[in-house]
């Protein structure tokens, strides 16, 4: 049995092995010690007097289900080996063979999904560097993302340095990669688990091949590839082989792959989405409290991932976004459409999950009546769709294929209530087939004519208690009390006898048995092939039946983005594509809604070269800035997904890109401090942000000391303000960061208007222009319930501070080097250097005048001034 059991584990790579015995799934070895951890079972040993016990663990056959769960969300794999013969009819060994392999990217099952969230599995290539005149050009990669339980395919390349970004666009449960590829290092915080697979499964005429063979063309041009495309390509087959693998078979309802242009979205990269919180939060990683949990309304599975991902891209074409606005705008505009067409979808079930569950021959009966139940929703959504005016309902109305055929079928064959799984039977409805009718007549027949002979026997013999019973060995029996043995005729045959009572057989019981039980099986096994040709009837239908599910998708997506907009009293915003930003009484979408009703003060936010392309925004913690940065990002984000927004009116020039750089994400679990963190984002921005991004920053510098900081954001507001000229907002609590205003012409001041009174501090949350020339940390600590006694000296020593600080400023004189407590002076003076004596003399000379030699005297003497 070990043998076997080696063999299998063979077959199976990394994924441990569930081995089934009899009603137990073994794990051995390795496996066990993982599989006792994670799962929590007890670790036992075979051979335990041998010198090299073997290692097991197992459990029950019925929890399977839930180990499997468990495993799979802690990042592995699992395979399953079952028994394959009876062991009662087995020679010797029973053979046992891998029935499935399950893994988090590769789920069907609905128990293990979650019907909100789509489940991808990603393969990424990395392609070998290009050498361009012995300079090293950026190595290119190949990503492709593949939905097991939708059928959807995308593949698209990719700068190296894109790929977290991109991971983190699409979420993937799983990421396959060349094994032997070093260049690509998993990141084990990392949401999704890693496999990886041998380089064969990357090659990339294999690939080709294998993609060409599942779609039946004879190349992938149509699809939109390119001949620069074959990294793509090949990450694209080494996820097809894997679904294959995993599978066996089974993929009909991959019936495309689409090229992913990435020029056609919003570029949004890994941090930037994190900290906007765009479809998770940062503490929990939930959806809820997210953007996305927050604005979703849909109605169906298939509209809520749907919304996702527009959500999570972004368009940039301001004619694609204006056709989705157009369509919103027009449902928006009549409730009682709205109302009709979301009531109607809550009557439809997950199309594209239980298409796929056809494809992958994993079907009952219950996804096929569900299938015809979603069929009969549909004439009334295409009545109420017809005659739009939007492009976008225009589409969704021809998408929705009615299938009448398909559904009548369905319909008059599946009983009202229908079972999961086809074998447990009984869910054709009575007139469907005459066959089956006929063979369920006998079957019944059969039992009543049972029933009947027990009464009857009972009182020819008068043995009270006379029951008929059935079991597999014996079949039907009569079976007859020890204490009425004398009353037992002679025609009855003894076939067992039992503790209290004996078992008999007549011949006449035996003849009905036989017809009973014929029958029976006739019927389930005519049953089982009217199923075969429904689930086969409705797989022909695949491909125009996926057309429907995602219009279902759009329709549901367009009428909650409606929904929320006519609900919140969010509008339409004007697009541009002009670099400007115009947001009257904007609010934070999030908190617009969590908030109670009338809390959330709104705010106006103007980017224009007039106005101002760098907004810095002083005031005091805890006013709103952050609040009020993200919010714009926000509304940006969702006018360009379609969306309207939570604004008085929005203007909004299409952004290429999102940039936010805000407060000190929880990175340290990677091992780079916070600053590192916080300069890498920054570096990241000053070097791919262009005129037309929009970019958002949150206390830049906060992670070293107060001076380097201020520097560092002094430096890099005249950055992006001379080489960049990008929208941006850049929240900041050096107030001296204000007096840029009065030298960089595009830069204008805002701060968070407060109210002081009677010591007190309240927050206005109202963004108004000017500086702002106070912290008041000191009270925020006081609300957080700092005690008073550090707060009172807090107060006494800032007002120290402040003494000196102004002396300094009085008197702008350079400290020399060396001097620890001047050393402050001298940082502290640096913005007050204009007024520095040196200055005067460096200004008074005639450097074409000067000999080298006059120069370098010059400096000696100004150095030794220090
Ligand atoms: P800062 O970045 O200035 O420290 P935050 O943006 O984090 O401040 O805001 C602090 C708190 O104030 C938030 O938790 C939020 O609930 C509240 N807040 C911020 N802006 C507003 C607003 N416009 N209206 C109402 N409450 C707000």
């Amino acid at each position: 049995m070990m043998k076997q059991y080696h063999e299998a584990k063979a077959a199976c790579g990394d994924a441990l092995l569930f081995f089934r015995m009899g009603d137990f799934y073994e794990l051995f070895l390795d496996d066990a010690k993982v599989a006792a951890k994670i799962l929590g079972l007890t670790l036992t040993s075979r051979d335990k007097d041998s010198d090299n016990p073997t290692a097991m663990a197992g459990f029950p056959y019925h929890q399977l289900d839930s180990y499997l769960n468990k495993l799979i969300r802690a990042g592995y794999r699992a395979a399953v080996c079952e028994q394959v013969e009876d062991p009662k009819q087995a020679k010797g060994l029973v053979r046992r063979e891998i029935t499935r392999l399950v893994s988090a990217g590769t789920l069907t099952d609905d128990g293990l999904l979650d019907p909100r969230e789509a489940n991808y599995l990603a393969a990424v290539y990395l392609a070998s560097p290009k050498t361009k005149s012995r300079e090293e050009t950026e190595p290119t990669a190949g990503i492709a993302w593949a939905e097991l339980s939708s059928g959807r395919f995308e593949a698209g390349i990719f700068p190296k340095s894109r790929i977290e970004d991109e991971l983190a666009r699409i979420g993937p449960a799983e990421v396959i990669y060349r094994e032997d590829d070093v260049r690509l290092s998993p990141d084990t915080t990392a949401p999704w688990s890693w496999t990886s697979r041998p380089a064969w499964s990357f090659a990339e005429d294999a690939s080709r091949d294998a993609l060409c063979k599942q779609f039946a063309v004879h190349n992938l041009e149509g699809f939109g590839f390119v001949d620069a495309d074959g990294p793509a390509i090949r990450a694209a087959g080494a996820a097809l082989t894997y679904l294959q693998e995993t599978q066996r078979g089974g993929l009909d309802h991959f019936r495309s792959i689409t090229a992913h242009h990435r020029s056609g979205v919003l570029q949004i990269d890994a941090s930037t989405r994190a900290s906007l919180e765009i479809t998770r939060t940062i503490r929990s990683g939930s959806r809820e409290g997210s953007l996305l949990g927050v604005i979703d309304r849909t109605c169906t599975p298939m509209g809520a991932r749907l919304l996702a991902d527009w959500i999570a891209a972004p368009l940039i074409d301001r004619a694609r976004i204006e056709c989705r606005l157009d369509a919103v705008s027009e449902l928006v505009g009549d409730a009682r459409l709205r109302g009709d067409i979301r009531e109607t979808l809550k009557r439809t079930f997950d199309l594209t999950r239980l298409l796929a569950r056809i494809a992958t021959g994993r079907t009952g009966p219950r996804d096929l009546q569900q299938v015809a139940r979603t069929l009969a929703s549909l004439p009334d959504l295409k009545a109420r769709l017809t005659n739009r005016k939007s492009e976008r309902l225009q589409f969704v109305e021809a998408h929705l294929h009615l299938c009448p055929e398909l559904r009548a079928q369905l319909e008059s064959s599946l009983a009202d209530e229908c079972p999961l799984a086809a074998s447990d039977g009984n869910f054709i409805r009575q007139g469907f087939d005459k066959e089956l009718d006929a063979l369920r007549l006998l079957a019944r027949g059969g039992k009543e004519w049972i029933a009947a002979y027990q009464r009857e026997q009972m009182e020819a013999t008068g043995i009270q208690n006379l029951k008929v019973g059935y079991n597999k060995v014996f079949g039907y029996f009569l079976e007859a009390n020890n204490s009425q043995r004398d009353k037992i005729p002679d025609h009855f045959i003894r076939k067992q006898t039992l503790k209290n009572c004996e078992r008999f057989i007549t011949p006449e019981l035996k003849e009905y048995e036989e017809k009973v039980l014929a029958a029976d099986d006739q019927a389930s096994a005519r049953e089982q092939l009217l199923f075969q040709n429904l689930r086969l009837q409705t797989h022909q239908h695949l491909s125009i039946l996926q057309e429907v599910a995602t219009a279902i998708a759009e329709l549901d997506v367009l009428a909650a983005l409606a929904e929320i907009a006519s609900g919140r009293k969010w509008v339409r915003p004007e697009l541009t594509d002009d670099s400007i930003l115009q947001i009257e009484a904007g609010r934070h979408p999030v908190l617009d809604v969590t908030l109670p009703q009338g809390e959330f003060v709104p705010n106006d936010c103007v980017h224009s070269p007039e106005a101002g392309m760098i907004l810095l925004i002083t005031g005091p913690n805890m006013a709103g800035k952050s609040t009020y940065i993200r919010q714009v990002a926000l509304i940006t984000l969702l006018a360009q997904a379609g969306s309207f927004v939570p604004a008085e009116t929005a203007t909004i020039g299409i952004a290429d890109r999102i940039f936010a750089r805000v407060g000190a994400s929880d990175e340290l679990s990677r091992g780079q401090s916070t600053f590192m963190v916080e300069m890498v984002e920054t570096a990241r921005i000053l070097n791919t942000a262009s005129p037309r991004s929009l970019v958002i920053l949150d206390e830049i510098g906060r992670g070293t000391s107060t001076y380097d900081g201020l520097s560092l954001a002094w430096a890099i507001t005249e950055y992006l303000h001379e080489q960049i000229g990008c929208r941006t907002l850049f929240a900041t609590h050096y107030h001296e960061l204000t007096q840029l205003e009065e030298t960089l012409p595009r830069v204008a001041n805002l701060n968070v208007a407060v109210k002081e009174w009677n010591d007190e501090v309240v927050f206005l949350h109202r963004i108004v222009s000017g500086g702002a020339d106070k912290s008041y940390g000191i009270h925020v600590a006081r609300l957080a319930g700092i005690p008073k006694a550090v707060n009172e000296r807090a107060k006494d020593v800032l007002a120290q501070l402040e003494v000196d600080h102004r002396d300094s400023l009085d008197r702008p004189t350079l400290s020399p080097p060396g001097d620890a407590a001047k050393q402050n002076h001298y940082q502290l003076t640096l913005f007050g250097f204009a007024d520095h004596p040196l200055l005067d003399e460096l200004q008074k000379l005639d450097v074409n005048a000067m000999t080298p030699m006059d120069a370098l005297q010059f400096l000696q003497a100004a150095k030794n001034q220090l």
